[in-house]
């Protein structure tokens, strides 16, 4: 009976999976056609300085608009593109409309700006990582300044001294490297130690239980000082409460982004969003 019942979960796992493989590749087929009919689009997310409240930098999002007008959400279509090396060619496609909204952000008088790109851990491990990079920055003319990728701890996959060595050529070239999602992966102190970055990112996971005292909340106190003393800034993301900012205001948290401030939006919008804010005015009463 046992033997039987064991027989019943191989047969029902196998099925599982053959179902899986077959929505992965509808999937993947339908992210073919939408990178190829351009439904692919990126929205931006404000990153705001906490002490003083100014728009510092923002975060291109990927979205991708199917065919019957809904979203399908980066966390169903990105796992997908890395297991087929797809991300590839949607990194650099993602790399390449970022500069170029840094042009537009330069154009509208919002010049300093930094402009925050998620790099897949299967993109940063190429060869031509680095180059490609160079090529982007060359081609769109955009001061290296303003950029800064944002990297997994995931990335520790392919050998620390690889992980290191291309990060130090990414920030020789004064791009910035934040780790994101921090906490959630491999999260081992020693590889955080050896990481050159500018930043690391308190995932949203522990940020929604900073207002309570669940086991989150202790974790996103123990990271702002962790940061800190490794020599980099803290940005929380997702906060969604005035609660969640105090808290992370007491703890010393450097900059948040969250749906409190506003959620990702196209690029017009977040014009529109930052022209509405008036920050240099703010900024000369405050002066
Ligand atoms: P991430 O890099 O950690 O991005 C932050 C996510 O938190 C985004 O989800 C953002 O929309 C969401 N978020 C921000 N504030 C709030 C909030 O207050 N409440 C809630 N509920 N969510 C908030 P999104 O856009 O769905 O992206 C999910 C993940 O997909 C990203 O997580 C990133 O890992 C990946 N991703 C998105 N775009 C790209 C891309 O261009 N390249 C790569 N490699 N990965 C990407
Ligand atoms: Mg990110
Ligand atoms: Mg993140
Ligand atoms: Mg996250």
């Amino acid at each position: 009976r046992a033997e039987a019942q064991g027989n019943g979960r191989v047969e029902y796992y196998t099925h599982a999976l053959g179902a899986d493989a077959k929505d992965r590749t509808r999937l993947l087929q339908g992210l073919h056609r939408a990178f190829d009919h351009d439904r692919l689009f990126i929205v931006y997310q404000p990153k705001l300085d906490l002490r003083t409240r100014r728009t510092v930098g923002v975060e291109a999002l990927m979205r991708w608009r199917a065919e019957d007008g809904s979203l399908i959400p980066p966390d169903r279509f990105i796992p997908v593109a890395e297991q087929s090396g797809l991300i590839v060619g949607l990194g650099a496609w993602a790399l390449r409309t970022a500069l170029s909204a840094v042009q537009e952000l330069d154009k509208a008088g919002f010049g300093d700006i930094r402009m925050g790109v998620n790099v897949s851990a299967v993109q940063f491990a190429q060869p031509e990582f680095v180059a490609d990079l160079d090529r982007a920055l060359a081609s769109k003319g955009v001061d290296p300044r303003r950029l800064e990728l944002e990297v997994t701890e995931s990335v520790a996959l392919m050998g620390m001294d690889r992980v290191v060595s291309v990060l130090d050529e990414v920030r020789s070239r004064k791009v910035a490297v934040a780790i994101d999602d921090f906490g959630t992966g491999f999260s081992s102190l020693s590889y955080l130690d050896q990481l050159p970055a500018d930043r690391i990112k308190i995932d949203r996971s522990f940020v929604d239980h900073l207002e309570t005292d669940r086991r989150g909340a202790r974790i996103a106190r123990l990271i702002v000082p962790l940061g800190h003393q490794l020599g980099m800034k803290v940005v929380a993301e997702g906060v969604e409460t005035e609660g969640q900012l105090e808290a992370l205001l007491e703890l010393g948290c450097d900059e948040a982004q969250g749906y409190l401030f506003a959620r990702p939006m196209p690029l017009d919008e977040l014009l529109v969003w930052l022209g509405a804010r008036d920050e240099g005015r703010v900024a000369e009463g405050e002066a």
